[in-house]
C-alpha cells in the first residue's frame, strides 16, 4: 500500500484516483478547481461516467480515498504522485503545457518524503517528463529525491472504469528501473499485461497509438464515401475486412469522423512535434484534412437533397462527443449544430446528457429538447451525430408519426436497412445505399 497523490482530477485523474484506492492505495486527490472538489468530497463526480460514482462513494466511505484543494496538504505525505492535468492545444497550435508546469512547480513546493516518484498520465510531447523533472529539481524546497516515470492513459471516456480494469496494456516508460518497478508493482493487482520501456517511447507510445486508431478512422471513412458511388455497402466491407486478424474489427465503423477530448488535439500535437523535429508526417496530415471533410458529409448530403437549409427545421440528436459521455469537447456535433445554423437553418438538439454542457457553447443558436419526440416533432429532417442506444432503440415509427416527411441523416449507421426499409423513411447514412 502506497500514499498515492492525483494532481488533477478531472476524468482522467479522478478515475485514476478512484481505481487504484478501489485496489487498496491510500490516495489523496487534488485539484485546483474548488467546486469539482466539493462536489467530490461529497461523493458526486463533476461528470457523468458510468460506474464511476458507485466507485466513487465506495471508497471515500472506505476512507481510502480523501479530496482536497489544498497542495500542502495533498502532497506533504505523498510517495508516489500522479500528474493528470490537461494538455489543450495552444492557440499556437502547440501543446499547451502550462497546466503540466504549474503542477510540477505545485509539487517541487510541497513535497517532504526523501523519495517521490512523479508519474505522468496527462498525454505529453516527447520529452516533457524530462521537463517535469527539469522544473521539479530547480523548485524543489526541501531535499527530496525525485524519479519520474511515463504512465499514458488509455482509457475511453464512457467506459472508463472498465477500462482501466480490462485494458488491454499497461505502459510504464523511465529511465530509472527502480521507480519503474515501483509503478509496475502499484498496477500489478489490475491483473493487465505491463510494458516498460524508456522515458521517450512511453511517451512516443501514447501518440502515436492514437494517431493510428485515428487513421484507421478516416481510412475507413474515405473507404465508405467511396462505397456510396460504387454502390457497395460499408458495413459488409469493413466486416469482411475486419475477420482478416492482421486487420481486426476495431474502428473500422464509418461515420461523421472523430472528435472529443483526445484524437483531434493529440494528431494536431503529433504534427506540430513532428515539425519541431523536422520531419513531416503525410499519412497524419491526411487524417485530419479527411476528418474535417467527413465532419460535414451528412450536411453537404441535406443541402443536395434540398438545395439550400435556410430556415429548415431540423432535430439533431446527440450533442455528446460519443455516447455514455457528457463530454463536449470538440463533439463533431456541436460542430454540425453551428454550421446548420449559419446556414440559417433553426436547429433544435437533444441528448440524453450533455444538453447543459452543449449550451454552454452553443448557447441560443439553438433549441434544446428534452426527449426525442420533442426534437423530431414537425421537423423536416433529423441528423443522428451521436451513438447513444437511445436512439438506436427509438420506434422508427414515431419517425413516421412526427415529422412532416421523414428523412434521415444518420451519422452513426444507427439503423439496419432492412429495419428502415420497412418504414417510409428517406435515410441517408455513411458508406451505405441511400433508401427511400
Ligand atoms: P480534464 O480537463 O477533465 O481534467 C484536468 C484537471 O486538471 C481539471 O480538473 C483541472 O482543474 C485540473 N488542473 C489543471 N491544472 C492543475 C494544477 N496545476 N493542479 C491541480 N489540478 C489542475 O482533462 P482529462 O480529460 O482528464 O485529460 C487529462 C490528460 O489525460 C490530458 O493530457 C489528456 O490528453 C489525457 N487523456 C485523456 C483521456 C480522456 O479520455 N479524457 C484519455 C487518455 C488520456
Amino acid at each position: 500500500m502506497k500514499n498515492i497523490t492525483i494532481v488533477g482530477t478531472g476524468h482522467v485523474g479522478l478515475v485514476t484516483g478512484v481505481t487504484l484506492a478501489e485496489i487498496g492505495h491510500q490516495v489523496v486527490c487534488y485539484d485546483i478547481n474548488e467546486n469539482d472538489i466539493a462536489l467530490m468530497k461529497a461523493g458526486i463526480s463533476p461528470f457523468y461516467e458510468p460506474e464511476l460514482t458507485d466507485l466513487l462513494k465506495k471508497n471515500l466511505n472506505k476512507g481510502q480515498l480523501f479530496f482536497t484543494g489544498d497542495p500542502k496538504l495533498a502532497l506533504v505525505d505523498a510517495e508516489i504522485i500522479y500528474i493528470a492535468v490537461g494538455t489543450p492545444t495552444a492557440e499556437n497550435g502547440s501543446v499547451d503545457l502550462s497546466y503540466i508546469k504549474e503542477a510540477a512547480k505545485t509539487i517541487a513546493e510541497n513535497i517532504t518524503k526523501q523519495e517521490v516518484i512523479v508519474v505522468t498520465k496527462s498525454t505529453v510531447p516527447v520529452g516533457t517528463n524530462k521537463l517535469i523533472q527539469q522544473v521539479i529539481v530547480t523548485n524543489l524546497t526541501n531535499e527530496v529525491n525525485v524519479n519520474i516515470v511515463s504512465n499514458p492513459e488509455f482509457l475511453r471516456e464512457g467506459s472508463a472504469i472498465y477500462d482501466t480494469f480490462s485494458a488491454d496494456r499497461i505502459v510504464i516508460g523511465s529511465d530509472c528501473e527502480k521507480a519503474a518497478s515501483i509503478i509496475e508493482e502499484i498496477h500489478r493487482p489490475f491483473g493487465i499485461t505491463i510494458f516498460i520501456t524508456d522515458l521517450l517511447s512511453a511517451e512516443m507510445i501514447k501518440y502515436s497509438s492514437n494517431a493510428f486508431l485515428a487513421t484507421k478512422i478516416s481510412f475507413i471513412n474515405e473507404i465508405a464515401n467511396l462505397c456510396e458511388k460504387v454502390g457497395a455497402n460499408i458495413e459488409e466491407v469493413a466486416h469482411g475486412m475486419g475477420l482478416d486478424f492482421r486487420i481486426g474489427t476495431q474502428f473500422l465503423k464509418a461515420g461523421i469522423g472523430f472528435g472529443g477530448s483526445c484524437f483531434p488535439k493529440d494528431t494536431r500535437g503529433l504534427i506540430q512535434q513532428a515539425t519541431e523535429a523536422g520531419q513531416s508526417l503525410e499519412i497524419l496530415e491526411a487524417v485530419i484534412k479527411v476528418n474535417k471533410q467527413q465532419k460535414y458529409s451528412l450536411m453537404n448530403k441535406a443541402k443536395q437533397r434540398f438545395g439550400n437549409l435556410k430556415d429548415k427545421k431540423i432535430a439533431i440528436l446527440g450533442l455528446a462527443f460519443k455516447p455514455n459521455t457528457n463530454d463536449v469537447r470538440e463533439s463533431i456535433a456541436i460542430d454540425i449544430a453551428s454550421e446548420l445554423t449559419m446556414q440559417g437553418a433553426l436547429v433544435t438538439a437533444y441528448d440524453p446528457l450533455a444538453l447543459e454542457e452543449a449550451k454552454q457553447i452553443l448557447g441560443e443558436k439553438i433549441q434544446y429538447a428534452l426527449s426525442i419526440e420533442e426534437a423530431i416533432t414537425n421537423t423536416d429532417m433529423v441528423f443522428i451525430a451521436t451513438d447513444w442506444d437511445e436512439f438506436k432503440d427509438f420506434p422508427l415509427e414515431k419517425y413516421e408519426m412526427l415529422m412532416k416527411h421523414p428523412i434521415i441523416f444518420d451519422g452513426k449507421n444507427s439503423y439496419s436497412l432492412d429495419e428502415i426499409s420497412e418504414y417510409n423513411i428517406e435515410y441517408y447514412s455513411v458508406g451505405r445505399p441511400f433508401l427511400n
